[in-house]
């Protein structure tokens, strides 16, 4: 690189001045909308998360100790015991909400299952039974690799009735993906499907299944269950239909008391970065902080509100708000199977129309999707019973969230902008809806209890300006570890700072203190010794009207160390020339972020779960063979863009 400045930090460039207080109607029921809680967990973290966990959370024992810390190892709830899916599902029907109903599922073709929390308790319990029949103990490892059904909820909370940690596997993961997961874990039992419906066709699921179970040699037992009633092959002894053994099975199965700290689940991140980890999480800690935050942070009026989460349960946006926390709170909520267009690019919208969404929890990518498709989509629905709007896994460029906010909020709904990880096992920092001023693109503050900090890399504080996202202090539903690899454990994230957890992403902290999280640190650019986010270039061109989304990865460049090459996808049929772009980011954020090349694409590479991954667009501008593509959701998408960069960019 010619750059010989020292590091420095990361350049703060995008200024958004736009502030939403919540409304004096959405606070009128709001459960918080005051700084009470922020005060009461400042004064004593601990004593305020025993707090919530007395209250939140059912104990069949007490703890003794609240906290053991022996960083960067946390124990929480040391002693005390409690089961799962007694929390999601035994206490609301004890409480006399069994008739509640627990989830509206949707399947693609437009078939649904209304199930209630009793419906949905009895299943568990039978299914726990067939699991201990298969020869499940407690400390097994059992792989989910279902399509969204309620047999996925079913599946993971049977695990959790009886000790056995699942490792849910998404469904769209290729059969090499699944044997890895399955080899690294050691499962001794499959769950899978025949198959499932998407984009209006069936995907078969158990051929998959059969090839990842004949790569690794530890599943004994495979449960299929049927849903889109494809032709399977089943082998003899080895595999079993999820209805028989339902049928067979005992409808009680009292819970497993569980240690606090026992492992609930693996999950393997999503590998934007590289090589998934098998992220463990134990318990008490997780059922405690995801059951507040989706009480807090999504409001929630359990008899009232009509809660969607559109994530898929493989990942753990999944795990956290479509299973645990919100049935830990006995919420109703709608489940979806299919993609957002089929059959029309309205699907979402008719989805919040028929079941009277009142709360939607969505990502970015999708968000950025429906800009492309145009506000024509919604605009066919009456959306008019949200009230609260969510997103989470990657910033929110301030324009998406201003269409979201317009089209999708009409207006009148507060964003909930979430940051947390697969690592942080829920929700870090994010408004509080009736409480917190909102600022279109920032995650604003650390949830009460949790400690943020940006620092330098000196590892001193920013009170204003770029740096490194980093959390102080433990938090109940942190990871517990690596399965299989505590090295790896700490080099990346309690290496590069003493003391503290570094979460791997870079952030900005404005003159009010609010946080704005700029994406990993892997890509940010250093361009002529200006260290860049990728996102503040990304939202910058997002904010011209001809611009749905876009993707901007540094390369190397003998004149700048870096140059800004930038991929970009417009809004319908919207056109719009290079220089009028390059020229839109100077006058944004300055010109030292104009683009030094931009491409159009109709597509860009993405991890199954919607994240884009610079890592291989850079690869792609730089002339390099492409690297691990295997967590990529179309791989077809960088060979175009490969081709076209090997033409002649459009313009420069
Ligand atoms: P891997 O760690 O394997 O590369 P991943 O980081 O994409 O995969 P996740 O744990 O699902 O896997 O994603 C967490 C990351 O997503 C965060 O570290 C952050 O980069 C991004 N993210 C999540 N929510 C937000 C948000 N609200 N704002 C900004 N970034 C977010
Ligand atoms: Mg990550």
């Amino acid at each position: 690189m010619s750059d010989d400045r020292p590091e420095q930090n990361i350049d703060a460039l995008l200024a958004e001045d736009r502030t939403f207080p919540p409304s004096d109607e959405f606070k009128r029921d709001a459960l918080v909308t005051d700084t009470d809680l922020y005060d009461e967990a400042a004064r004593d973290d601990e004593a305020f998360w025993a707090t919530q966990a007395a209250e939140l959370v059912h104990w069949d024992r007490e703890w003794d100790t609240i906290l053991d810390w022996q960083l960067p190892y946390a124990k929480w709830f040391v002693g005390g015991q409690l089961n799962a899916s007694y929390n999601c599902l035994d206490r609301h029907v004890e409480a006399g909400n069994g008739d509640k109903v627990a989830l509206h599922w949707e399947g693609e073709p437009g078939d649904t299952r209304k199930i209630t929390y009793t419906e949905l308790c009895t299943e568990v319990q039978r299914f726990s039974n067939a699991l201990k029949a298969l020869g499940v103990a407690k400390g097994d490892v059992v792989n989910i690799y279902l399509p969204m059904i309620p047999e996925a909820a079913v599946a993971m909370l049977a695990c959790a009735r009886i000790g056995a940690p699942h490792s849910v596997v998404f469904g769209g993961f290729s059969s090499q993906s699944l044997a890895d997961r399955i080899i690294d874990a050691k499962a001794k039992v499959l769950i899978t499907a025949d198959g499932g419906y998407r984009r209006g066709e069936v995907f078969p699921l158990k051929p998959a299944a059969d090839e990842a179970v004949a790569a690794s040699d530890t599943i004994e037992h495979v449960v299929v269950v049927r849903r889109s009633e494809n032709d399977v092959e089943m082998v003899d002894g080895r595999d079993h239909w999820y209805h028989e053994l339902i049928e067979a099975a005992d409808p009680e199965c009292p819970p497993e008391p569980m240690d606090s700290e026992d492992l609930l689940f693996l999950l393997y991140t999503s590998g934007t970065t590289g090589k998934p980890k098998g992220i463990m999480h134990s318990t008490g800690g997780y059922m405690t902080q995801t059951t507040f935050t989706h009480k807090y942070v999504f409001d929630l009026h359990p008899d009232t509100d009509v809660y969607w989460c559109t994530a898929d349960v493989g990942w753990v946006t999944g795990h956290s708000y479509i299973v645990y926390g919100p049935m830990s709170n006995g919420a109703t909520q709608v489940m979806y199977e299919g993609v957002p267009n089929h059959p029309g690019n309205d699907r979402f919208w008719d989805i919040v129309e028929k079941y009277k969404v009142t709360i939607l929890y969505t990502a970015p990518t999708a968000i950025r999707t429906f800009m492309k498709w145009g506000p024509e989509e919604p605009a066919k629905h009456d959306l008019s019973s949200l009230r609260l709007l969510g997103t989470v896994g990657e910033p929110i460029n301030p324009e998406a969230w201003m269409w979201y906010h317009t089209h999708i909020g009409g207006e009148r709904c507060p964003i909930v902008d979430t940051w947390w990880q697969t690592e942080t096992g829920a929700i870090m920092i994010s408004p509080l809806p009736g409480a917190t001023t909102t600022k279109p693109g920032s995650a604003t503050f650390p949830i009460p209890g949790v400690s943020g900090e940006i620092i330098d890399d000196e590892g001193r504080t920013v009170d204003q300006g770029g740096g490194y996202l980093t959390l102080t202090r433990p938090w109940p539903a942190m990871t517990r570890g690596i399965w299989g690899d505590p090295e790896r454990f700490v080099e990346t994230y309690w290496a590069r700072f003493p003391d503290r957890y570094f979460a791997g992403d870079g952030a900005r902290v404005d003159s009010d203190g609010y946080f704005w999280v700029m994406g990993r640190i892997d890509d940010v650019m250093n361009v002529s010794g200006h260290r860049i986010s990728t996102s503040e270039v990304e939202s910058a061109l997002v904010s011209h009207p001809a611009v749905a989304e876009a993707a901007v990865v540094g390369a190397n460049d003998p004149m700048t160390g870096q140059a800004i090459i930038a991929y970009v996808i417009t809004r319908g049929t919207a056109q719009v020339e290079v220089k009028v772009l390059r020229e839109h980011v100077a006058t944004q954020i300055g010109s030292i972020a104009k683009p030094k090349t931009i491409y159009f694409t109709p597509d860009l590479p993405k991890t199954r779960s919607g994240k884009i991954m610079r890592r291989l667009l850079r690869d792609v501008a730089e002339g390099r063979n492409l690297g691990d593509t295997t967590t990529l959701a179309d791989a077809s998408v960088v060979d175009e863009l490969a081709k076209r960069a090997s033409e002649a960019p459009a313009e420069e």
